[in-house]
């Protein structure tokens, strides 16, 4: 059995206190990995060891081109190596062996597509009012980066992350969950390979309240970069404020999906399917809120019955799988008692609804795809995140309640609908308050396109220049060619 220790000051160092964890395959909860599982003490070492190599700027101080093509060679190898990575992201996230691979293959674009922005988001000419004057703007590292990661998309969330970190050239301290570390901890392994200099990149490993609020503390660190749950954001900021921080957070979602009755309702369906069953809805972005104009609720409901009960749960390294676990029996339990709340306050259960009969899913954390329906919007499973493969249904009879629906949420991330009327297409796209929004479509996001939330989903922007910009600090130089006295003091 493996065992993994953490990666600190370009050393591989087990946890201070000698402590280990084991990390679990959810679909039958066999030991799968042994870690290092550190603590305070840990994160501060590995904090010491990028601040150390941010000062001495072998990193910082590269021309960015030189950073880029490292940052691109690195993708490279995480697509060389994309089907070892995929299977340890299976076989510890329970989520199906394609998935996993997709991931990758989206991991490796976007470590070659912040090497390629490196040297081309470092800095512009802007006009200065004064004649016989120059201003430049240059964009910067920001400094030492603690970057802490959800158990959803464990290695796709981190790159997020590191590759513009890295493009920018800033040093980093990144910690895994302490439920999915072995991905990032793969990738450390390759990164290693590609011959950073000692001290750019740490990885360590333990639980957000000792490993993680060190993180979010210490003086040390310039900025942090949350993705997970909303709570944990809230503790973060205000962790954060010791020294003023920057705090980059990607938090959760409760994101509607609308069909009005003039869309290709019809299409829709398999995107409904997609956008709430992938991964078994652990997805920041799933979209567990369907929102249903009453002219098409029955047709669309009777097609989503017959489609929910034909999906096919298993092993993900199985490839005739099409759905996962959930990654504990703490995330069950917690799905379990939403859709239990949901009953008890008058929503109406078509399918799944308790965990699945087969004998040979019993071992693991998984839930029956399940579809709610008669869901009115101040229901708790309406109001809050389920990450499950639960569907909860309501109905519409304007465009004007489907927006405002849509919209009765702390989160904002993102959200979906159909129509085929370009009058409602732009009024609808305008009115809804998300940082993405998706129309005819659902769940589509690329590397070039920025990612985030508005309202309480979060704070700043991953992915396309935004997400380089949140690693960079703004530096105006400005240059007089010829300074003339304004004697306003006197002579
Ligand atoms: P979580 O908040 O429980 O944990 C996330 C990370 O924070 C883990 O590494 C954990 O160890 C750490 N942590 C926990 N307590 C901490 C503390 N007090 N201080 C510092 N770190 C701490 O979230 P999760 O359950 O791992 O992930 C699921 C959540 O992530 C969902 O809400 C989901 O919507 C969100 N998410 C958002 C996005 C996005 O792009 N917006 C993407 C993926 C997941």
């Amino acid at each position: 059995m493996d065992t993994h220790n953490q990666f600190i000051a370009g050393h591989w160092v087990s946890a201070k206190t000698g402590n280990q964890r084991s990390i679990y395959n959810p679909f039958d909860q066999k030991i799968i990995a042994h870690v290092a599982e550190g603590d305070r003490e840990d994160a501060r070492a590995a904090i010491r060891s990028a601040k150390y190599a941010f000062s001495q700027g072998e990193w910082s101080g590269l021309p960015a081109t030189v950073r880029g093509k490292m940052v691109y060679e690195l993708g490279n190898l995480i697509e060389a190596n994309k089907e070892k990575l995929a299977e340890l992201e299976t076989l510890n996230t329970g989520k199906t062996y394609t998935e996993s691979l997709w991931d990758m293959d989206d991991i490796a674009g976007i470590f070659r597509y912040y090497g390629g922005l490196a040297d081309k988001h470092a800095g512009e000419v802007i006009d200065s009012p004064n004649p016989d004057s120059s201003s430049r703007l240059v964009r910067e590292p920001i400094g030492v980066v603690g970057m802490i990661c959800p158990w959803n998309y464990p290695l796709l969330q981190a790159a997020w992350k590191i590759a513009p970190a890295l493009a920018a050239g800033c040093t980093l301290v990144i910690k895994p969950s302490e439920l999915t570390p072995l991905s990032t901890l793969e990738w450390t392994r390759l990164a290693q390979q590609v011959g950073f200099p000692s001290g750019v990149i740490n990885t360590v490993l333990g639980p957000g309240h000792s490993v993680g609020a060190e993180l979010a503390e210490n003086l040390d660190v310039d900025m942090i970069s949350f993705t997970g749950g909303v709570e944990t954001g809230r503790k973060i900021m205000q962790a954060a404020s010791g020294n003023v921080k920057k705090v980059a957070l990607e938090l959760g979602g409760k994101n509607p999906h609308i069909i009005f009755e003039d869309g290709d309702w019809k299409t829709a369906i398999d995107f409904i399917l997609n956008g709430v069953f992938f991964h078994a809805g652990q997805i920041c972005s799933a979209g567990t809120r369907l929102l249903v104009a009453a002219e098409i609720h029955e047709q669309v409901v009777q097609l989503l019955e017959q489609r929910i009960s034909r999906i096919r749960m298993g092993d993900g390294m199985d490839e005739k799988t099409q759905m996962g676990p959930l990654i504990s029996a703490q995330q069950l339990e917690k799905v379990e008692n939403h859709v239990q709340t949901a009953i008890k306050e008058g929503a109406r259960l078509l399918v799944g609804g308790q965990k699945p009969e087969e004998a040979e899913l019993a071992r693991g954390f998984f839930y029956a795809p399940t579809l709610l329906i008669d869901c009115e919007e101040n229901m708790h499973i309406v109001q809050q995140e389920v990450f499950g493969p639960v569907i909860h249904v309501e109905q519409f009879e304007t465009e004007e309640e489907a927006v405002r629906k849509a919209n009765n949420t702390i989160y904002g991330l993102s959200g979906g609908f159909w129509s085929a009327d370009p009058g409602r297409i732009s009024r609808v796209s305008k009115s809804l308050r998300f940082g993405t929004i998706w129309v005819n479509d659902f769940n589509v996001y690329f590397t070039q396109a920025p990612w985030g939330g508005y309202k309480q989903s979060g704070l700043g922007r991953e992915l396309g220049p935004a997400g380089m910009e949140e690693f960079q600090e703004i530096k105006h130089i400005y240059q007089n060619y010829n300074p003339q006295p304004m004697n306003w003091f006197g002579k």
